[in-house]
């Protein structure tokens, strides 16, 4: 990770990490967004004083502050805070978040936030307000740590970010074992479609194989592309009752498709 050092921070800690605090940026959803809110860090005037630990963008995260420093990120939990910046804004509603842009710098911060998490036995859990009052560990917005010390009012990342979808990323990420057996039917994954590559599409391709509807020297990858989307077509041309409304030839699977696929995979 690019190292960019903010101008802002405390050097060194007197306790110990306890608590993950995300803030978006405030900025444009760009392809050097946390670059540029980096150097912003670096060259920051003395009216300001302010930094974070890393700046993701969709196709980036850049480290400004050492974990061993405290990030003037956050009052109240810079002591016992890391602090995550992502490219966006708090009035992003839940689509906004999960948009294609947004989904990348979802991905780049649960990769982050999940290496915390293992490094300092941080749970990966969204503390409320008052959770994060009582001194639990955890995960919080910007926000949080503004309703349980009352030292900023900022109320970043927003009412709609989806901490749901970003939850279940970290603990994917901290290599959590699957609840399930490889063998038998996977929850479909929310946000699944063509043209993406998070979640992964592997387990749609090992399905879809298994069942007869893709050939088993296709390579795996986690694109849903043109390969998974030919044979989830195929799939769709057979049991029409799954296609989306209207068509025969459905390239995107939804969760009953998932469901019944997944039984002629694997049976029941
Ligand atoms: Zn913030």
């Amino acid at each position: 990770m690019e190292f960019v050092q903010a101008r802002w921070y405390g050097p060194g800690r007197s306790v110990p990490i306890r608590v993950i605090v995300i803030h978006d940026m405030e900025a444009p959803e760009g392809p050097n967004t946390a670059e540029n809110v980096a150097h912003w860090f670096a060259t920051m005037s003395a009216s300001n004083k302010a930094s974070a630990h890393v700046c993701v963008d969709a196709n980036s995260a850049v480290r400004c502050v050492a974990d061993g420093d405290r990030a003037w990120h956050a009052p109240g939990a810079n002591s016992d805070g890391l602090g995550i910046e992502l490219a966006g804004y708090a009035r992003q509603t839940r689509e906004q978040w999960l948009d294609q842009y947004s989904k990348g710098v979802l991905e780049n911060a649960a990769r982050v936030v999940a290496g915390w998490c293992q490094k300092h036995n941080i749970p990966a859990v969204k503390l409320t307000a008052a959770e994060l009052a009582a001194g639990k560990r955890g995960i919080v917005g910007h926000r949080d740590v503004s309703a349980a010390y009352g030292q900023t009012n900022h109320t970043d990342p927003g009412p709609n970010f989806p901490w749901d979808y970003f939850l279940s990323r970290v603990n994917a990420l901290m290599g959590k074992p699957a609840p399930t057996k490889p063998s038998t039917r996977p929850a479909f994954p929310a946000g699944l479609k063509p043209n993406s590559s998070t979640p992964s599409a592997k387990p749609l391709q090992r399905a879809l194989k298994a069942a007869g509807f893709m050939n088993k020297t296709v390579a795996e990858s986690d694109n849903y592309g043109p390969k998974t989307q030919e044979s989830v077509g195929l799939f769709h041309r057979k049991y029409p009752q799954y296609a989306a409304q209207g068509s025969t030839w459905d390239v995107a699977i939804g969760p009953k498709g998932w469901n019944h696929l997944f039984t002629l995979a694997y049976g029941k």
